[in-house]
């Protein structure tokens, strides 16, 4: 019997709110339209010229693509979806409903998982309802199981499988590595970067033995392999081990210089490549207040002075606040992006380390943020200012940067094979960022 579909608490308060939204989801996207979709689009349109007429300019035909991908509704960055009504709600499902919709736009901004029989469904903070949802509630990463996803989900159908079952290793346990992660993430009495060390010595403690296309779970070594990963996964129960491992990186000290230069050039490269007003003026804003900006004639050790000294004013007047957001989007980052997509545990554990160390620059440079450094006291108003800050980079982030190019192949790049102590050695620089 199939296990109940679970979403975190966020995506069952979502609801898309339109016409008010800061974003919109059809931005620069290419849209998949499948062949069925397409007969039942043109079918649905066809007793209007000029709806049909509109069809024809607005979606490109792909006569010898795959049969899911038949057609393309193709988005200008600039620009809304040309099937966008007045109020900014869907014209075509508002005159045919749902079932006309090509499946991405059904369900975005969900995220959508099956892991064996179970559904799992969470959202993309690339949407700013879901960003704010999931970022702004203390109890938004709550597991919660639903009866029925009919209400929370349109196509259960096509969500992304892990082969739990199958006879890959590094799949069949995936489940629980997973919420052995999800564990360590929530030991919310060490700061994050000691949990984020953690996680990177977990998986350095795996790393000989379990990864993609490992061997060492087939024919005689699979009770051992089986049994060596039981008792890592025991040993990151035991508090002690836990502080040992808060102690030693607490004792770290390392310069944070040559991480603001990655982070800026990752910045600037998609600056560049004019994603839209509300993503370049934030990322002049968060430059300019670092003083990164080109031709700025401080570099990426005095931006790392200014860093420092935001967040011990963020940590003294708002730090519980803010630890929720980065405490929220690190459990959201385990469940939107299953770890199965990288080459070892400790490569994604690098990825998630280098997004939380740029999430954090780029919010200490947010210009709400910077005016806000000044203020002695967390008023009120501070903590509406500072929620729009975050609610607006972790959006454009997500949207723009972390699975961009520019960004993976920085995390490509440092991560070399995925897998030994150097690669562990990274994951601890940029969780002290
Ligand atoms: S980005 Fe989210 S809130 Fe905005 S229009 Fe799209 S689904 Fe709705």
């Amino acid at each position: 019997m199939p296990s109940l579909p679970t979403l975190p608490r966020y995506m069952t308060r979502f609801r898309c709110i339109a016409e008010r939204c800061e974003d919109s989801c059809c931005s620069g996207m290419k849209v998949p339209v499948s062949e069925s979709q397409w007969q039942r689009l043109q079918a649905a349109e066809s007793g209007s010229p000029e709806h049909a007429e509109r069809l024809r300019q607005h979606v490109s035909l792909n006569p010898g693509g795959a049969s899911s991908e038949r057609a393309f509704i193709e988005v200008p960055l600039h620009a809304d979806c040309p099937f966008l009504d007045t109020e900014r709600l869907c014209s075509l499902q508002r005159r045919h409903g749902e079932a006309v919709l090509p499946d991405i736009c059904a369900n975005f901004p969900r995220i959508l998982t099956r892991w064996g029989e179970r559904l799992e469904v969470s959202g993309t903070l690339a949407c700013p309802e879901v960003a704010r949802l999931c970022l702004l509630a203390e109890d938004a990463l709550e597991p919660v199981p639903v009866d029925s996803t009919s209400t929370f989900v349109p196509r259960p159908e096509v969500a992304r499988p892990i082969p739990v079952n199958s006879e890959d290793a590094y799949c069949l346990h995936a489940e629980t590595l997973r919420d052995a992660m999800l564990r360590l993430l929530r030991q919310s009495q060490y700061p994050l970067a000691s949990r984020l060390a953690m996680l990177g010595q977990l998986a350095y403690g795996l790393d000989g033995f379990y990864f993609r296309g490992t061997e060492s779970f087939r024919g005689a070594e699979r009770a051992s392999a089986r049994a060596r990963l039981k008792e890592e996964l025991q040993r990151f129960d035991i508090p002690e081990v836990l502080d040992a491992v808060h102690e030693d990186f607490t004792g770290l000290s390392l310069p944070g210089g040559p991480c603001v230069g990655l982070f800026s050039a990752v910045l600037k490269a998609r600056g560049a490549t004019g994603r839209g007003e509300r993503f370049t003026t934030w990322v002049r804003g968060v430059l300019e207040s670092l003083q990164l900006e080109d031709g700025g004639a401080s570099g990426p050790e005095a931006a790392w002075r200014i860093y420092v000294e935001r967040w011990q004013h963020l940590e003294t007047h708002h730090g519980e606040r803010v630890r929720q957001y980065f405490h929220n989007a690190a459990l959201h980052h385990l469940w939107r992006s299953p770890f199965t997509d990288s080459p070892s545990l400790l490569a994604y554990v690098l990825r998630l380390a280098l997004k939380v160390g740029l999430l954090r620059l780029t919010l200490a440079g947010h210009p709400r943020v910077a005016a806000l450094c000044p203020e002695p006291a967390s008023t009120s108003e501070a903590r509406e200012q500072l929620d729009l800050a975050a609610v607006e980079t972790f959006q454009l982030v997500a949207k723009h940067v972390e699975q961009a190019p520019e960004f993976l192949s920085l995390a490509e790049g440092l991560s070399g094979t995925g897998r030994g102590a150097d690669t562990l050695g990274k994951v601890l620089v940029f969780a002290t960022f």
